[in-house]
């Protein structure tokens, strides 16, 4: 039609590794389910919440998926092929993805930068030029930084542990690496994706009503106060307590 705009398309670009999904060093704690995946003898659980935070995006016509990994592209492949959340029906994320970009991609920044993520970008320009309707979710704070802060950082993430129990047993045997230092802590951790859902929903919405550009409000959003964003969440998702009990598999009780 002449003279119509284009709508919008608003993209979601993924990190893999300790964003959506960890990797756990003992492989026997795998339970048969399709959040746990074994690739190259490395046991993967793929994080709670993951297949409705997908399939709400993919089922809006507007918004393309894409995985940008610091992994290298056989491993990213072979991992997204086997994540098929039950919400996908069969689908993996390899088949939703839009672009599915790895280690190749990278391009080094900053050389003599101390961590390894504040080195490198993760150039959105490869999903889409149309820079303010990208974002990027990661847990890695320089990649963040590298994209002008826009984003939305997970925050502190660590060791995927079932239950708070485990993370006390951890700690009593020494096993302090990347533990959660407190059971907010795990439990915001163990409920990241909520948090990503109900950011990416409110700016969606906002971006569509034309109250600002999608990668800004998703900032905005992001730079706000994580509890609210993680409550926002997890209300929209587990209408119950008995839900809540079931994803974390224990009585849902501060210890
Ligand atoms: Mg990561």
């Amino acid at each position: 039609m002449a003279g119509a705009q284009a709508a919008e398309v608003y993209h979601v670009v993924l990190d893999i590794d300790w964003s959506i999904s960890s990797i756990v060093e003992d492989a026997s704690r795998a339970k048969d389910n399709w959040q746990w995946i074994q690739v190259n003898n490395e046991t993967y659980r793929a994080g709670d919440h993951l297949g409705k935070l997908i399939k709400k995006l993919v089922d809006d016509p507007t918004v393309k998926v894409s995985f940008f990994s610091g992994g290298d592209r056989a491993r990213n492949v072979e991992l997204l092929k086997k994540i098929k959340p039950p919400e996908l029906e069969g689908k993996s994320l390899y088949d939703i993805a839009y672009k599915v970009l790895s280690k190749e991609e990278l391009k080094e920044i900053h050389s003599n930068a101390k961590s390894w993520a504040s080195r490198y970008l993760k150039d959105l320009k490869l999903v889409s030029p149309d820079l303010k309707n990208v974002i990027l979710v990661d847990d890695a704070r320089g990649f963040i930084a590298n994209n002008h802060g826009k984003g939305i950082w997970l925050g502190k993430t660590y060791k995927f542990y079932e239950t708070y129990d485990e993370v006390i047993a951890a700690r009593k045997l020494g096993n302090t690496s990347y533990l959660p230092p407190s059971y907010d802590a795990w439990f915001a951790d163990r409920h990241r994706l909520a948090r990503v859902d109900s950011i990416l929903d409110a700016s969606l919405a906002e971006a569509k009503e034309k109250k600002g550009a999608f990668a800004n409000l998703v900032t905005q959003h992001s730079n706000e106060n994580p509890k609210k964003w993680l409550q926002k969440g997890l209300s929209s998702m587990d209408s119950s307590k008995d839900c809540l009990s079931k994803i974390l598999g224990v009585s849902f009780k501060k210890p």
